[in-house]
């Protein structure tokens, strides 16, 4: 499909790409680079690629699909030291979370004949690095393309081929439309449970037996979504502000009436609203973005086969 596939970031998104691409045959040549000489080093180690440099510019130099895959921070940095070495003619896309703000980094700075393509696979897991990466992240998972109304459609449908031999489902939609739906299906979910876990470790220091030890009952969920990137996620806040306060502000209401049917004691109130959201797992669920399994499908200790692997951590991660 692609002479070169250049790769800048090589973490959980970036190798799983070249993971999934490699076993698909996507590129002939996947070329690999990002900041870091022990991320490089890692990812040689794994054999994600056919080349590997430090050189961003090096990189991209006649590749005719390039995907961003560093935190969106980081992107006005890449653009500057890739820009002048982009083939007239290439695919220039990303994977950030968000999509208004990369537009308006990117634009300016892209050369004349360079296909920009946004993209957002929405897919992860709560690891970072080249070693989180698997080739299966994006099977089954929306990919979200975010084309300008100048965008060269046979790029855009290049990229959605791309994409769909990836195993994702493909579907176009607007920066800014992206942005809010992202705000209030993924951005603030991880900033409630950021601030769930924030405020259940300031109590720690009194309970710290109790926290670890009922964990299980439900504030465990959180965790693995507060364990989520810290870099990744500070740039989404940054840079999607205005979609998330409104979509906050909407949950800020809508929980000062779930403290008032608590004080007052409105049971039918809060039934019927358990009921809606019981609903809305189970539409999750048929419509295969979740497994029906309960509790995620751990496995639970009392039916783990006999006898028990020794384990120094806890598995079951549900990631
Ligand atoms: P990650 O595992 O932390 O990998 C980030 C990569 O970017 C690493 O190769 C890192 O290399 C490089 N990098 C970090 N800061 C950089 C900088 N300032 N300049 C150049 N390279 C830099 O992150 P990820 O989870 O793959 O996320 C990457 C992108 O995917 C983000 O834009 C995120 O919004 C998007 N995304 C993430 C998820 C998810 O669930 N994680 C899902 C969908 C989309 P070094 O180690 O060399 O610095």
């Amino acid at each position: 499909m692609f002479e070169k596939l250049t790769l800048v970031g090589i973490g959980l998104i970036g190798s799983s790409i070249a993971r999934a691409a490699r076993l698909k045959g996507l590129a002939r040549h996947i070329a690999i680079t990002t900041r870091k000489t022990e991320t490089l080093e890692e990812a040689r180690a794994l054999g994600l690629g056919d080349s590997y440099s430090l050189d961003a510019a090096e990189a991209v130099r006649g590749a005719d699909l390039v995907i961003l895959c560093t935190p969106v921070g980081a992107y006005g940095a890449v653009m500057e030291s890739i820009k002048d070495a982009l083939a007239p003619g290439a695919i220039l896309s990303d994977v950030g979370s968000v999509k208004q703000h990369v537009v308006k980094v990117i634009e300016p700075l892209l050369p004349a004949g360079v296909h920009f393509v946004p993209a957002h696979p929405i897919a992860g897991t709560e690891h970072s690095g080249p070693s989180a990466g698997f080739p299966e992240l994006f099977v089954g998972r929306w990919c979200v393309l975010t084309p300008g109304k100048d965008c060269d459609p046979a790029a855009a449908a290049k990229l959605r081929k791309f994409w769909e031999a990836l195993g994702s489902n493909v579907e176009a939609m607007s920066a800014e439309h992206h942005d809010l739906v992202l705000a209030i299906t993924s951005h603030v979910p991880h900033l409630v449970a950021y601030n769930i876990v924030g405020t259940v470790a300031d109590l720690e220091a009194d309970t710290q037996s109790e926290v670890i030890k009922f964990s299980a009952s439900g504030f465990r969920d959180f965790t693995r979504i507060a364990a989520s990137d810290p870099v990744m996620w500070r740039d989404v806040f940054l840079t999607n502000r205005d979609a998330v306060l409104e979509m906050l502000g909407r949950f800020l209401e809508d929980l000062a009436a779930l403290q008032r049917a608590v004080r007052v004691g409105d049971g039918p109130g809060m039934e019927a609203l358990f009921t809606r959201t019981r609903a809305i797992r189970r539409s999750i669920i048929t419509a295969g973005q979740e497994t029906a399994a309960a509790d995620f499908g751990r496995p639970h200790p009392a039916a783990a086969p006999k006898p028990l692997p020794v384990r120094e951590h806890g598995g079951g991660d549900d990631a």
